[in-house]
């Protein structure tokens, strides 16, 4: 298949990339490098000897996204990951969340009628589910429960538009992934998470603080009713997201469908410092700071759908994506920014 990733340079859209170009699939992206670097492309070029098309513009300039399309296609399916992630971020200036996320969507579907595109994968977001009512969430649990923040109420929307799209168009296959917490990256040390400024997500705070970058983590409450009173996360390792992400393209079926990507294995925030000190053979300060605003206890999912469905499930232990994240992190300490 011919796939177009939006967001395609992207953390998740970089090692989408290179998992699909190693299924046998070519891929094309487009990315307004808001929040990425070709140079993501680049490398996955080197390490799949793959040519991958790279159109730097925003998802909604129609006319250069067609033409591009129309320029290196026919496309059969598109995985749209371009949208803006930081939860804080969007309860600040929650216009910008909705105008991007939801316009790029829109934008997308436009495309995919225009040039008669079947297939969509979309990157939703376990953060759906707001606080969650019973563990593990499986895809119908309840979505939205003291959901507060703009973030996740785009892409609960978008989740929304797709299903009427699909519900419209009977030509549709659309599959939304509920993303759980994303980390690791590919083992070659080549590509990973690239945040720009201080990372907001655990992982890569604590990566930047075994290499040097930042002093210590702040651990936000050790109070919850939790084994070692800290919050609990479903960490999946990046190329195990990847996978799922050739899964669900290859499998993609006519009409809308939801499926968790994750583990189904709860990790707290001290379990996942600790498999970084022995990874990296660094010790990690921390600090308890307060609980932060918004965060759950304990979030996690049952993953069966995805194995019943597509024979996926996340290989990779939290110790390989810490081992995985050092590699990269060691090797890149500023991240793309450091050449090799
Ligand atoms: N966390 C923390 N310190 C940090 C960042 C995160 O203790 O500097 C905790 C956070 O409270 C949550 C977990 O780590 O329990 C994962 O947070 P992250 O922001 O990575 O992902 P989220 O699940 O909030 O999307």
């Amino acid at each position: 298949m011919r796939v177009l990733l939006t967001g395609g340079a992207g953390y998740i859209g970089a090692h989408t990339a290179l998992a699909l170009v190693e299924a046998g699939h070519d891929v094309l992206v487009v990315d307004d490098m808001s929040n990425s670097s070709p140079e993501s492309i680049s490398r996955v070029q080197a390490l799949t000897e793959a040519a991958i098309p790279l159109l730097e513009a925003d998802v909604r300039a129609f006319v250069a996204v067609r033409d591009f399309v129309r320029r290196h296609g026919p496309v059969d399916a598109i995985i749209h990951l371009a949208g803006l992630k930081a939860v804080g971020e969007s309860v600040a200036d929650p216009v910008r969340y909705y105008d991007v996320n939801i316009g790029t969507s829109v934008a997308v579907l436009q495309l995919m009628a225009a040039e008669s595109i079947p297939t969509l994968v979309f990157s939703s977001s376990a953060t759906v589910y707001g606080e969650p009512e019973i563990l593990p969430l499986r895809e119908d649990s309840r979505t939205g429960i003291k959901l507060a923040n703009p973030y996740g109420k785009t892409k609960r929307i978008v989740e929304e538009l797709l299903a009427d799209a699909a519900h419209a168009d009977a030509r549709l296959r659309v599959t939304a992934l509920r993303y759980f917490n994303p980390v690791g990256a590919h083992a070659s040390g080549l590509i990973g998470e690239d945040p720009s400024g201080t990372p907001n997500n655990l992982m890569p705070y604590v990566a930047q603080v075994a290499v040097g970058r930042l002093d210590r983590v702040g651990i936000f409450g050790d109070d919850y009713p939790t084994p070692d009173g800290t919050g609990q996360r479903d960490y999946i390792h990046v190329m195990d997201l990847a996978a799922g992400h050739v899964a669900a393209v290859e499998n993609a079926r006519q009409g809308f469908d939801i499926y968790n990507l994750g583990t189904g294995i709860p990790v707290s925030v001290r379990e996942l410092i600790s498999a970084f000190e022995r990874a990296s053979g660094r010790s990690i300060p921390t600090e308890v700071l307060p609980r932060r605003e918004g965060d759950v206890p304990s979030s996690f999912c049952d993953p069966r759908k995805a194995l019943d469905s597509w024979g996926w499930s996340a290989r990779r232990t939290i110790d390989d994506a810490c081992v995985d994240s050092w590699r990269w992190q060691s090797r890149n300490p500023n991240g793309y920014a450091d050449r090799p």
